[in-house]
């Protein structure tokens, strides 16, 4: 469930409408709902009860520091993968002890910098990057509190770019080396092993893959605890999936999710569960807004071009994804659609966002709203063509703010600089 409904004909967020936010910011842009962020919240953090785990926001999906300054007031630590998103959940007030870095290719600089904010546990995902870190903690006179992300060899059943939790993809250490790599790692001067952390893909629809790893998750801390090394912090990972597309692909939803992991968990209740969920935070929690340029009829085709562009989502081009698009104002009962090919400005095929999608007749100047835009969105943006990327505007109530602003050509042009062989002078 979100919030982003018609009210009286007018798509909203919360109270606030949509076209209103348009009139004053311009399009494209991005908007996020407080009260959806928090819904989603509480939804996950309810079915994982009992297991009370620290809910670790996957700050990639998406990092706004307005988004994570509204999620760290429900609680929420982060989960990170660089430096940078590091120092964006610190400067949203998520302290370094609620803060887990993960990531397959951490620099010795941003261990140093992890490390130097007490970073509540680093997810090493190789012995090159154990033997780094334990470097980095001896010459700081530290212990890094370390997790491995073990690799389950099972399939997540996902689009194969999301997939991480197979042999063949990079991610994480061996399941069959994790009993050495562990044994190694508790000999090691700058190494304190507190966990074990495991994440197999992004959007899974089925629950099996989750039971599949949680078991094998399961019987990996028997066999290491059987031989004298304690793990007490289970991170269970995110990559639960969201509903895009109304009519089919029902995700399971998070209690369904919170019964398989108190199932494979049973009697370990007292234990410190971690979890990392992104896109179920985020997904649904905002909407890409656009404006109408021009409809164009090539033979059979009817083109809607759009003000928004891969450039501003590129989900669709990257994944194949699909995003519900929905007239800002609601169509009467009854209106007869027709299908139109979604297209973007720029000059690439790929900058399709939906081909032969129905919707009522569009016309120049009106605006429609891609729904569940609200992770993976922003944060995968770029100036390609040199597009200003779409600003981010936030909800709360009847209230919206610029959450961050839309660049001008003159910020972006002003960070090239030109060489001195090039310089008049
Ligand atoms: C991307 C990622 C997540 C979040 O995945 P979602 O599908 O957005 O829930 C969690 N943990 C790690 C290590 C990740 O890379």
């Amino acid at each position: 469930m979100d919030h982003f409904l018609y009210r009286d004909g007018r798509l909203h967020a919360e109270d606030v409408d949509i076209a209103a936010i348009a009139s004053d910011v311009g399009t494209p842009f991005y908007c996020y709902s407080t009260a959806t962020f928090e819904r989603h919240f509480t939804v996950f953090r309810d079915g994982l009860k009992g297991l009370d785990p620290l809910i670790c926001y996957a700050v990639k999906a998406n990092s706004n520091l307005a988004v994570l300054a509204t999620l760290a007031r429900l609680g929420a630590g982060a989960d990170v993968v660089s430096e940078g998103e590091f120092r964006r959940a610190l400067a949203a007030g998520i302290p370094g002890e609620r803060i887990i870095f993960s990531g397959v290719g951490k620099t010795k600089a941003e261990l140093a910098f992890a490390l130097a904010n007490d970073v509540r546990q680093i997810n090493v995902e190789s012995e090159p990057e154990l033997d780094a870190l334990s470097e980095v903690a001896v010459s700081m006179g530290v212990r890094a509190p370390v997790s491995f992300r073990v690799n389950p060899d099972v399939d997540a059943k996902t689009h194969e770019k999301i997939s991480t939790g197979k042999a063949e993809n990079k991610f994480g250490i061996a399941y069959e080396d994790a009993p050495r790599i562990y044994a190694r790692a508790a000999t090691m001067p700058g190494i304190d092993v507190v966990g074990i952390d495991m994440h197999i893909g992004s959007q899974l629809t089925d629950l099996e893959p989750f039971r599949e790893a949680y078991t094998r998750m399961r019987e990996l801390v028997e066999r290491l605890e059987a031989s004298g090394i304690a793990i007490p912090r289970l991170d269970i990972g995110g990559g639960l999936g969201v509903p895009y597309e109304r009519t089919n692909e029902m995700p399971p939803l998070p209690t369904d999710y919170g019964t398989v992991v108190r199932e494979v968990f049973a009697g370990w209740e007292d234990r410190e569960f971690e979890c990392e969920p992104g896109r179920l935070i985020a997904a649904n929690a905002g909407i890409l807004v656009a404006q109408v340029i021009y409809v164009k009829q090539a033979g059979e085709r009817r083109f809607a071009i759009l003000d928004a562009a891969m450039n501003d989502l590129i989900r669709p081009a990257l994944y194949d994804a699909y995003h519900e698009i929905v007239p800002v104002i609601e169509p009467a009962p009854g209106t007869p659609t027709y299908e139109y090919d979604v297209v973007g400005p720029i000059c690439e095929s790929g900058d399709t966002f939906a081909k032969a999608r129905k919707l009522p007749e569009l016309k120049a100047g009106d605006l429609v709203a891609f729904r569940s835009a609200g992770a993976y969105g922003a944060v995968m943006s770029s100036e390609y063509n040199t597009r200003p990327p779409a600003p981010e505007v936030i909800v709360k109530r009847d209230e919206f703010a610029l959450a961050r602003p839309r660049l001008t050509y003159d910020d972006m042009l002003g960070r090239d600089e030109m060489p001195d062989w090039l310089n008049p002078e």
